[in-house]
């Protein structure tokens, strides 16, 4: 396959980031080439729940329908230990949509061949130079048998969480390690009303699990975990302590009394890690490369949407590529740091260990109760909550004395 020597934009990683990227950019005219590892997509046990503000923006990037074609499910509603069901939407209306990762992975890479992008795949990119001296940034690739130099006037960094485009960029991640570990594992033959997912946080300290449906049978689920141990996950006993485990925290027994595993079950730890100032020297960081949130929470692909549609909307609308990256870069850090305060105050009061953590969790939740706008809409929201130290007070409720 001939491959031109430069090109306007060369994206390492077609994941949901590279792929949503290199959409928008083909559609508004840019020379762009996507550059993919994986022959195929498999199930690596990433995420299968698109927050409602996730869904917004792929809205406006005019993927919707990309969604629809590749099987999402709409997910109204999240019901909590009592069962009762929590309807979640953004003020615009949209509702969250679950999927399976790797064949909504596929549809995009071909919408982004469709738009107009040269895709590259299987090609593993082994080295990437940074511009200097006035040249362009460029980057080497391997691709049926041969290796492939160009050149490009951005290269982007859509490569996950083992980015070879940020340890060529250079910058320091910052790190908030987290104790808790996530196990999770996607569900064939699951009962229950599909259109109702599942969060549930444990009476005991640390734990949490969550269920989403999506639509036939199949579903997503996880269990949080404080300080466990990974080896217990392993094979059919590993699957059968993870079922006990969900049950235990309260999903109803009923709802998975038949399931059988449909991929693999895999454990990782809940840490926030990312790079504060994604660009530098023609090179660009998005998704999960630029950042990753605790997965707890699940706002990692309505982040990567909001960095696709913000990087796109900045360079589309400018020559001027330098101020568009600093635009993206001011906007990333504040969405970015409001979606961690409001994952952290989340995290903090329903997830902490000990007896007066507990009560405290109980006091502020018997307030939202009683004011709702004292919670946070996380899925609704996402960083347009107000995380004002005045909107902290009344989350924690520590505005009303805690009845003995
Ligand atoms: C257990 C778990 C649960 C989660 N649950 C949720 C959830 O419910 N909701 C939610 O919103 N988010 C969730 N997330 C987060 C979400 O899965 C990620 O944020 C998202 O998948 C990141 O997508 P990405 O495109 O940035 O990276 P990736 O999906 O990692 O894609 C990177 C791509 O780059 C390719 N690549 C890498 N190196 C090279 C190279 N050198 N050359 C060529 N190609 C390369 C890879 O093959 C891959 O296809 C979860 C994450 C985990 C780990």
């Amino acid at each position: 396959m001939p491959f031109d020597q430069h090109y306007d934009l060369a994206i390492v990683g077609g994941g949901l980031a590279g792929s949503a990227l290199a959409i928008a950019m083909a559609r508004g005219g840019s020379n762009v080439l996507l550059i993919e590892r994986d022959a195929e997509y498999r199930d690596r046990v990433r995420g299968e729940w698109l927050a409602p503000w996730g869904v917004t923006d792929v809205r406006k990037l005019d993927l919707l329908d990309v969604f629809e074609a590749a099987g999402a499910h709409i997910l109204p509603a999240i019901a909590g230990r009592a069962g009762r069901p929590l309807h979640e939407e953004t003020p615009e209306g949209d509702l969250a949509r679950t999927f399976f990762h790797p064949a909504v992975q596929q549809a995009l890479i071909e919408a982004a061949e469709a738009a107009g992008a040269t895709v590259a795949r299987p090609a593993r990119v082994r080295e990437v130079t940074p511009a200097s001296d006035g040249a362009n940034p460029s980057l080497r690739f391997d691709h049926d048998g041969d290796s492939h130099e160009v050149t490009a006037s951005l290269i982007v960094g859509a490569d996950g969480r083992t980015s070879l485009v940020r340890t060529a960029l250079d910058h320091e991640p910052v790190e908030h390690r987290s104790e808790r570990m996530l196990t999770g594992v996607r569900l064939a033959g699951v009962e229950g009303d599909p259109e109702m997912g599942y969060l549930i946080v444990s009476p005991e300290p640390g734990g949490l699990t969550a269920l989403f449906p999506q639509g036939d049978g199949h579903a997503r689920v996880y269990l949080f975990t404080h300080e466990a141990d990974a080896s217990a996950y392993r094979g059919d006993e590993g699957l059968k302590h993870f079922i006990d485990g969900i049950v235990e925290i309260g999903l109803p027994a009923e709802v998975v009394a038949n399931a059988t595993a449909a991929g693999p079950l895999a454990a990782f730890s809940a840490s926030d890690s990312w790079i504060p100032h994604p660009h530098g020297n023609g090179l660009v960081l998005i998704g999960d490369a630029a950042g990753m949130s605790d997965p707890t929470w699940g706002m990692g692909m309505a982040l990567l949407f909001r960095d696709a549609r913000v990087l796109s909307e900045a360079l589309r609308a400018t020559d001027d590529w330098p101020a568009a990256l600093d635009q993206y870069t001011t906007e990333r850090a504040q969405y970015f740091e409001a979606v961690l305060t409001a994952e952290d105050w989340l995290s903090e009061l329903l997830l902490a260990p000990g007896d007066e953590a507990r009560q405290r969790a109980r006091h502020a939740q018997h307030l939202w109760g009683t004011d709702p706008p004292r919670a946070i809409d996380l899925p609704g929201l996402g960083p347009d909550n107000d995380l004002s130290g005045e909107a902290r007070v009344r989350f924690f409720g520590e505005d009303v004395p805690i009845e003995a």
